[in-house]
C-alpha cells in the first residue's frame, strides 16, 4: 500500500501547553496507518491574527501515512477533541490545533481542506519548525522551497526556541 510523506502543524496556547503538545505527538504516533518520521524543536510564539491572547507553543511533525488526506484530517480532529480542545474565537485561544501543512506532492482545494496549508508563506511560527525539518522541500504549487519563503515572509512576529528537537524526542520516550 502506497505512503504519503505529509508535515502536520500543531499548536497550544491554553492550559499545560507543553504536556497538551507531547500528549498530542504521543497520540499520533499510536494512531493507526501513520508513523512520525521526525520533528522538529517547539517554539514560543506570539499569537498572529486574534492578539489578544497568550503565547503559543508551535512545531511541525512529518509522517509517513497511508491515510489519504481527508481520513488524516479526520485523525487530527480525534486527536483534537481527545485532548479536549475548546475554542470560541476564530485564531482564537486552543487547546490544540491540528493542521495539515503539506502531503506530498499534492494540491487540494475542497470545501473541507485546502493543501498545501494556504496560510505556511505568512506564518512564522509554520514556516520556522517547517525549515527546521524539510528546508529544501519545494512547496506544491509555489515553486519556492521552505527556506525561501521563511526568508521572504513579511510576518515579523516573535518565534523563540522553547525546546529542542533532541529533548522532544526524549520527552516522546516518557509520556
Ligand atoms: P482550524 O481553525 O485551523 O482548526 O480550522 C479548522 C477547519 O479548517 C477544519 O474544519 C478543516 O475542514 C479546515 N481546513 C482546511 N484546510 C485544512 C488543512 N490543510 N488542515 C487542517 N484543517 C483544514
Amino acid at each position: 500500500m502506497s505512503e504519503w510523506l505529509a508535515y502536520i502543524g500543531f499548536g497550544s496556547n491554553v492550559g499545560e501547553r507543553l504536556r497538551t503538545v507531547l500528549s498530542a505527538l504521543s497520540l499520533l504516533q499510536a494512531s493507526p496507518g501513520l508513523s512520525i518520521c521526525s520533528v522538529s524543536s517547539l517554539y514560543e510564539t506570539e499569537a498572529v491574527g486574534y492578539e489578544e491572547q497568550a503565547d503559543f507553543i508551535n512545531g511541525v511533525v512529518a509522517v509517513f501515512t497511508r491515510l489519504r488526506p481527508l481520513r488524516l484530517l479526520r485523525r487530527l480532529q480525534t486527536v483534537e477533541k481527545r485532548l479536549g480542545r475548546t475554542r470560541e474565537i476564530r485564531w482564537g485561544p486552543r487547546t490544540i490545533d491540528l493542521d495539515i501543512l503539506l502531503y506530498g506532492d499534492l494540491v487540494l482545494v475542497s470545501d473541507e481542506l485546502t493543501i498545501p496549508h494556504p496560510e505556511i508563506q505568512n506564518r512564522r511560527f509554520v514556516l520556522v519548525p517547517l525549515a527546521e525539518i524539510a528546508q529544501d522541500d519545494h512547496v506544491p504549487g509555489t515553486g519556492k522551497r521552505i527556506g525561501q519563503l521563511l526568508a521572504a515572509t513579511t510576518d515579523k512576529s516573535r518565534v523563540d526556541l522553547f525546546m529542542t528537537s533532541a529533548d522532544v524526542k526524549e520527552k516522546l520516550k516518557e509520556v
